[in-house]
């Protein structure tokens, strides 16, 4: 017997009081605006707050929709956010993968080469020497220095004080040596050549959208080990997790605003003020506001570029938002029995060789993409093995950029529908061929989702899946500050991904408390000096 629908995100509704004044408005109700929200009333008292939402559900990129009877969900997996959801108490049942991380293919002409990445970091390493015995100094060295700089990161503080920038080349020398260190860079230093090793470790660079000659060492190695160690999804949909987040925050008094989109950020004389929802006649005011929408549409259209400075403004302009995706959300019947086929891992993913994620994400800067039959990198999840919901299947794709794609949707419906089902039956095709034998004789629903659906369901202008770009010149420090230059306005984008949200809620709500909840440290440790 399968599991019947249930979307816990349709259980989550409006409790606007309509007051006219709050002490905190959260423009947003993803994973970074419910973070901030909950860790917010967690640490205050009597004050009011409302998260404002544009769509009628909460989450935003982390969710669970329902089509013709199937569910299909649009995140896969987080890292470890134990200690956080312990701390909010909240109770979800979480499947945990400890065996099997990633099931990885590597295409080059008829040859493919599989591997078969266990999880946690010993596993990996010891599985990594087996396979590459005569790397296997480098591997290890490799392996060692990244576990020991992923432990100095936990010594960093966000937001940093002259102080404590000052002590971070004592207390985290690993980092400040790894700062502008690009994951390929980090692999040169340990002198690992062979294209083939160099293909499995670079796999991890792909979790922040970016090939390894741009993405962070330091940010790379932490998705790495994080997610590899302690990798879990919900049994239940992925809509449970953000339903939960919203519930939690209604019961600890907060008020939640669904179909309402903030057309204005207010700012009087470089403060802000409140916010201005479409269609309603009287400002919302505010003492501080948080964003947590895309930094584009929050800075120069939201608050508008007249009240910023041409510094900042060059700033933005020079930022790069990460890609956008195709992602085609399969439904099958029930004669295909997924337990057979192998596809029960966080990740099943194929590429042609080495070079692939450098070409596809040069096509994407040009502002379109560069997939071809010669070039691609597709990921295959199948969520049902978890949920046991009716059998899906997602197949994800990126980078893609936007495009023409907001274009044809809103202008040449026909030609957006024709071009999305030729982009999906290659990715089809892919899935067939390397993982799922006979797949198109099963299919009973298809949902394609295109660069437009996510420009149109986050407010998006780039469509960007993972906010800003994680490049090494755009990380750490480098990021937009949490303090936008208008005066009580903060943007928390630490990071992207399940846990780089929740830890933006945590962040921005200690230095909204002057460091009184998380003692200033960058990564979820409120007992920690
Ligand atoms: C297809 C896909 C798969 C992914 N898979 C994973 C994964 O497996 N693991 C992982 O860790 N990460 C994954 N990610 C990334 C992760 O989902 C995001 O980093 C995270 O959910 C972003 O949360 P957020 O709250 O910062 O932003 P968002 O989720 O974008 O939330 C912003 C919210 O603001 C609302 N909003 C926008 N404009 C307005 C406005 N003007 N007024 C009112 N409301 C507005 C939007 O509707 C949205 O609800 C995935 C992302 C995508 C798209």
């Amino acid at each position: 017997m399968t599991k019947a629908i249930q979307l816990k995100r349709d259980g989550v509704f409006s409790n606007f009081s309509g007051s006219e004044h709050y002490d905190l408005i959260i423009i947003g109700s993803g994973l970074s605006g419910l973070s901030s929200g909950l860790m917010w009333l967690k640490n205050t008292s009597g004050m009011k707050t409302l998260i404002i939402e544009q769509n009628s559900y909460p989450g935003g990129y982390s969710t669970a929709y329902e089509r013709d009877g199937y569910v299909f969900e649009t995140t896969q997996l987080f890292p470890d956010i134990i200690d956080i959801l312990d701390y909010l108490e909240i109770d979800i049942e979480l499947k945990r993968f400890d065996k099997n991380f990633m099931r990885r293919l590597v295409v080059d002409g008829d040859q493919v080469d599989e591997y078969q990445i266990p999880a946690g970091a010993e596993n990996f390493t010891k599985y990594l020497v087996k396979k590459f015995p005569d790397d296997a100094d480098k591997i290890t060295s490799l392996m060692d220095y990244s576990v020991d700089m992923f432990k100095q990161v936990r010594k960093l503080k966000a937001n940093a004080t002259l102080g404590d920038t000052l002590a971070t080349p004592f207390k985290a020398p690993k980092v400040i040596a790894n700062l502008s260190r690009t994951y390929s860079g980090l692999l040169d230093k340990f002198k690992i050549t062979d294209p083939k090793l160099r293909e499995v470790l670079e796999t991890f660079t792909s979790f922040s959208g970016v090939p390894s000659d741009r993405a962070s060492a330091i940010l790379a190695t932490g998705a790495m080990l994080s997610s590899m160690t302690r990798c879990f999804r919900p049994y239940d949909f992925f809509d449970e997790f953000p339903a939960r987040l919203a519930e939690k925050f209604q019961s600890l008094g907060g008020e939640l605003r669904f179909n309402a989109e903030v057309e204005k950020i207010v700012v009087d004389n470089g403060t802000v003020t409140g916010v201005r929802i479409k269609g309603d006649e009287n400002m919302i005011k505010a003492d501080k506001v948080i964003t947590t929408v895309d930094p584009m549409l929050a800075l120069k259209k939201l608050v508008g570029e007249e009240h910023l400075t041409e510094k900042y403004i060059q700033k933005l302009d020079n930022i790069i938002m990460s890609p956008s995706s195709i992602n085609v959300a399969l439904g099958l019947d029930d004669k295909i029995d997924m337990t057979k086929l192998d596809l029960d891992y966080p990740y099943n993913v194929v590429s042609t060789g080495l070079g692939t994620a450098e070409k596809l994400f040069d096509g994407f800067l040009a502002g379109d993409h560069a997939f071809s039959e010669d070039c691609f990198h597709a990921a295959v999840i199948c969520p049902s093995l978890t949920t046991g919901a009716k059998n899906t299947i997602t197949i994800r794709s990126t980078p893609w950029a936007l495009s023409n794609w907001k274009d044809m949707r809103e202008n040449d419906y026909k030609k957006y529908v024709a071009e999305k089902e030729k982009w999906a039956d290659f990715l089809i095709d892919i899935a067939e061929k390397y993982f799922i034998p006979n797949l198109r004789k099963h299919i009973v629903v298809k949902d394609i989702s295109t660069p437009a659906t996510y420009a149109r369901y986050s407010g998006s202008p780039t469509g960007s899946i993972y906010d800003m770009a994680s490049l090494v010149t755009q990380f750490g420090p480098k990021r937009l500050s949490m303090k936008t230059p208008i005066k009580n306005l903060y943007q928390p984008k630490f990071a992207h991904g399940l846990y780089g949200t929740m830890m933006n809620g945590v962040q921005v709500v200690d230095l909204l408390l002057n460091r009184k909840f998380n003692n200033g440290n960058s990564l979820f440790a409120p007992n920690k000096a």
